[in-house]
C-alpha cells in the first residue's frame, strides 16, 4: 500500500467542527465539539483560531520519521507502512518521553486514569485498512480535510496553489519540514502556529533525538530497563491471574 496522507486547507475550512465531531463520535468521547479548544486524551483533534478569522486544525502530523517513536523505550509508538504513527496502549509505560520529543506537542496523557497512558490521533488506521477514509476527512463538507496517497495529496495541494495563486501562500507545510509529515497544510499566509517554524529545518528529528539519548546517563537507561522489566512482570502476573480465574485453563501448563 502506498503511504497515505491528510491535507488540511485553511482557505476552504469554514470552522464547522464536523471533523472534530466525527472524531469524537468514532472514539466515544463525550462533549460539545464546538467547545474543544485543545487536544486532550479525549480529543484527538481541535480547531484553533488563526489571524484574519481563519481556523486551523490541530492533530498529529504523522511524521515520516517520528521523533515520538524514536524515543519510546518499549516501541509503543510505530510508524506504519500506510503512513499513520500508531500507539499501543498495552505497551505504553507512561514515561512520557514521546511528549517531550514531539516537536508539535501532540501526545496527551490520561491524567485521570488509574492506568494512564499516552493518547493521540492514529489517522483512523483501522478505517484505512478497511479501505475507508479517516472519519474527519469523510465528515468534511468543504474539501478542507482531504485524504489520499501522499503523492496524490501533494499533487492536489500544488494544483490548488497553481489554480488560485493569489489566495494561497506558496508553501505546503509538511512537505519537507523535519523530513516530511503525513498531515500537510495549505494556508493563505506564513503560519507559525502550525509549528513548522523555519528553525525545525528539513532534517528528520530522530537523528537529533538519538544524539540526545546517547547523552542520557547510564543510570537513566538502566532505570528505563528496570521500568520495562517491572511492566513485563506486572503484565505477566495479570495474565497469569486472568488465566487462573478461567476454569478452561485450570491444570494446564503455562
Ligand atoms: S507529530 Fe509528534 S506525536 Fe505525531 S508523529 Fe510526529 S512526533 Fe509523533
Ligand atoms: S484521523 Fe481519525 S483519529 Fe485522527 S483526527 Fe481524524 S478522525 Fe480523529
Ligand atoms: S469539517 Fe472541514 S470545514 Fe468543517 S471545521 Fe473540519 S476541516 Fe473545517
Amino acid at each position: 500500500m502506498k503511504p497515505k496522507a491528510i491535507l488540511f486547507d485553511m482557505i476552504n475550512c469554514g470552522g464547522c467542527s464536523r471533523c472534530v465531531k466525527a472524531c469524537m463520535e468514532l472514539h466515544g468521547f463525550k462533549g460539545d465539539p464546538e467547545q474543544v479548544k485543545d487536544l486532550s486524551a479525549t480529543a484527538y483533534t481541535c480547531l484553533v483560531p488563526e489571524k484574519e478569522d481563519y481556523t486551523v486544525r490541530n492533530l498529529c502530523r504523522h511524521c515520516v520519521s517520528p521523533a515520538c517513536a524514536s524515543v519510546c523505550p518499549v516501541g509503543a509508538l510505530v510508524k506504519t507502512e500506510e503512513g499513520p504513527v500508531v500507539w499501543d496502549g498495552d505497551r505504553c509505560l507512561g514515561c512520557r518521553y514521546c511528549m517531550v520529543a514531539c516537536p508539535f506537542s501532540i501526545p496527551r496523557y490520561e491524567w485521570d486514569s488509574t492506568v494512564p497512558c499516552v493518547r493521540k490521533c492514529d489517522m483512523c488506521i483501522d478505517r484505512i485498512r478497511e479501505g475507508k477514509k479517516p472519519a474527519c476527512a469523510e465528515a468534511c463538507p468543504h474539501d478542507a480535510t482531504v485524504f489520499g496517497d501522499r503523492d496524490e495529496i501533494l499533487a492536489e495541494a500544488r494544483r490548488r496553489i497553481r489554480k488560485s495563486p493569489k489566495e494561497y501562500y506558496d508553501h505546503i507545510y509538511g512537505e519537507t519540514e523535519i523530513g516530511g509529515t503525513s498531515v500537510m497544510f495549505l494556508a493563505p499566509f506564513p503560519v507559525e502556529s502550525l509549528g513548522f517554524k523555519k528553525i525545525l529545518g528539513t532534517d528528520p528529528l530522530p537523528a537529533l533525538t538519538a544524539n540526545v539519548l546517547k547523552k542520557i546517563p547510564t543510570v537513566l537507561v538502566c532505570g528505563g530497563a528496570a521500568l520495562l522489566a517491572i511492566w513485563w512482570i506486572t503484565k505477566r502476573r495479570d495474565e497469569v491471574a486472568l488465566a487462573e480465574s478461567n476454569p478452561r485453563w485450570k491444570g494446564m501448563n503455562r
